[in-house]
């Protein structure tokens, strides 16, 4: 017949061969799971603890009983903190300053080595060594120092924190990621349980049944991580599909951790690397939620990459990851490089939307926006001014210096022009020699400083082409928006009137068709005066 102790020295070998398995191939994975490193160790050193136990309890003798007790050491001495470690990286908690904490915690770790390795200049931590023969079979009956105390209680602690923070995860985290959570709990409690019940000794007999326990809980762990779909991705399929693919694939986790990514992302965001795997892809490459597909359409700039001179442009599609029984399981950002089409796009939208000679907005693109600001001024019941502008004599600048030299001096005028407006003047060439400008949060007063403002300037203007210089003059029309004429249609026609009765007075001049409204009086000589002809609604032109 077997003997019992042999029985229980395979089921603790068995454990030992099935963690070390796990952890390896936790390993393994580790350059693609954040987690998968901590939880490796955690695995190897069940091994170890359940290996060491294994052997130790072959033999009843007490300097073998000693020799694979310190074997055993080698992992029951880490075991508490990979166990906190791989909560804390699955768990994300606390979010900052893990490292800190997890150096103390190999340190502690460390010092508990020792002491058990030193124990026999002390016996401090084991106070003696015996046998105990009351049970099934002999077992090591080890009297407690006060080292071993302290390391109990701090074994209790460091699990019942890393349990307390897979607890908070399942509260954080939505109903279906939870199960996630549960394993690692119960494995915690577990392993928990088995250790008290050896250390309160709550059976009458010295067997450890640790060894069994930690393992079956590691293993726990390990069998609901790969469940969830992170560790057992194909390779085949992930070195064909994944890395071989020219759109970059970032992978995250419910809580937006990043956990995966293939090569592609590295060539396309400057700086993404593995030291960025298990950090919240919100905090390492902000605001790419905000550009993901379909939400996004492409009158906003999609994300972009500047790369030296170049700046390059990518569509986001973010695609949720479903497990088992269709639960999503974490999100894939996949990086589609659209600078072409996104270029090319940029430009048919200007021909579409600028004058192609002078690059202000041509007059279907300005309707539009203009549109727009009326109905904003209505809503707001803020003022709104529009100017129509014409080059005076524009035929005998033609004439003179060709249709060339005419190009040039429309696009002289239009930036002299740009120079007296603000960024929020909606400028335009409406055809020929002809513009309008849209003045937003803009009264009569101030539009008429504009426009002499204007005025002024174009008439101050040298412009030089071959060896002419050139000098033009404008008209122009104001009208303002009021209560009373809301419509964009009405609000040009009188623009167009003033516009008419500048010209008609002699060109070079201000009209505004604002009824019974005169210029604020300038000192000296105000030509500007002079130059107001008030239009009335009525008014035709002859
Ligand atoms: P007025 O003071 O009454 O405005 O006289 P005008 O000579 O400017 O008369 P009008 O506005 O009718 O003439 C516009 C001229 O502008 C006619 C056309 O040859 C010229 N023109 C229109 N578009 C262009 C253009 O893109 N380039 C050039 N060089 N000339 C243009
Ligand atoms: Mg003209
Ligand atoms: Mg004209």
């Amino acid at each position: 017949m077997i003997e019992p102790n042999l029985i229980y020295s395979v089921v603790c070998l068995a454990s030992a061969v099935l963690a070390f398995s796990l952890g390896f191939l936790s390993f393994w994975n580790h350059r693609f799971v954040s987690y998968a490193r901590p939880l490796g160790f955690l695995l190897l050193f069940c091994g170890i603890y359940a290996f060491g136990y294994g052997f130790e309890i072959m033999k009843v003798d007490t300097a073998w009983f000693f020799l694979w007790l310190r074997v055993e050491y080698f992992g029951i001495a880490f075991i508490p903190f990979a166990f906190l470690w791989t909560s804390m990286a699955f768990t994300r908690i606390p979010r900052t300053g893990q490292r800190k904490w997890l150096m103390l915690f190999w340190g502690l770790a460390l010092l508990t080595l020792v002491a058990v390795l030193t124990n026999e200049y002390h016996h401090y931590y084991y106070a003696s060594i015996g046998i105990d023969g009351r049970g099934l079979f002999p077992v090591a009956a080890l009297g407690r120092g006060p080292l071993y105390v302290a390391h109990a209680v701090v074994f209790v602690l460091v699990f019942f924190i890393g349990t307390f923070f897979y607890l908070l995860y399942y509260r954080r985290v939505e109903a279906s990621f939870r199960s996630r959570a549960i394993a690692p709990v119960v494995a915690g409690g577990m392993s928990l349980g088995g250790f008290l019940i050896y250390v309160l000794r709550l059976i009458p007999w010295e067997l450890d049944i640790g060894p069994s326990l930690v393992t079956a809980g590691g293993c726990l762990i390990a069998w609901a991580i790969i469940r969830a779909g992170f560790l057992d991705i194909s390779p085949i399929a992930r070195h064909e599909i994944f890395e071989s693919m020219l759109d970059g694939v970032i992978v995250t986790d419910p809580l937006g951790v990043v956990v995966d990514f293939n090569p592609a992302v590295h060539e396309i965001i400057p700086g993404f690397s593995r030291e960025w795997l298990g950090k919240s892809l919100g905090e390492v490459v902000p605001n790419l939620g905000t550009y993901s597909f379909p939400s996004v359409s492409f009158d906003i700039r999609p994300f972009s990459v500047r790369k030296g001179e170049e700046t390059r442009f990518y569509e986001v599609r973010k695609i949720p990851i479903q497990g088992k029984k269709g639960r999503v399981i974490g999100t894939a950002w996949y990086l589609r490089d659209i600078t072409e089409r996104y270029r090319h796009f940029e430009k048919l939208r200007e021909q579409a939307e600028k004058d192609e000679l002078t690059g202000i907005w041509n007059r279907r693109k300005w309707t539009e926006l203009a549109w727009a600001e009326i109905e904003r001024a209505r809503r707001y019941r803020r003022p709104l001014a529009l100017l129509f502008l014409d080059i005076d004599h524009f035929k005998v600048v033609n004439d003179t210096v060709g249709h060339k030299g005419g190009d040039v001096v429309l696009v002289e005028v239009v930036r002299t022009i740009e120079l007296e407006l603000r960024v929020n003047d909606l400028f335009a060439r409406l055809g020929g020699e002809e513009f309008a400008v849209l003045l937003p949060e803009v009264d009569e007063g101030k539009a008429w400083a504009v426009a002499e403002r204007i005025r002024q300037a174009v008439e101050g203007k040298v412009i030089r082409f071959g060896k002419h210089s050139i000098r033009v003059t404008v008209s122009i029309g104001i009208a303002v928006w009021e209560e009373g004429i809301p419509a964009l249609p009405e609000l040009m026609h009188q623009a167009d009137l003033a516009l008419y009765k500048a010209k008609e007075l002699g060109r070079n001049r201000v009209v505004t068709s604002i009824p019974g409204w005169l210029p604020p009086p300038q000192k000296g000589r105000d030509r500007s005066v002079r130059r107001v002809y008030r239009v009335r609604k009525d008014d035709q032109p002859s």
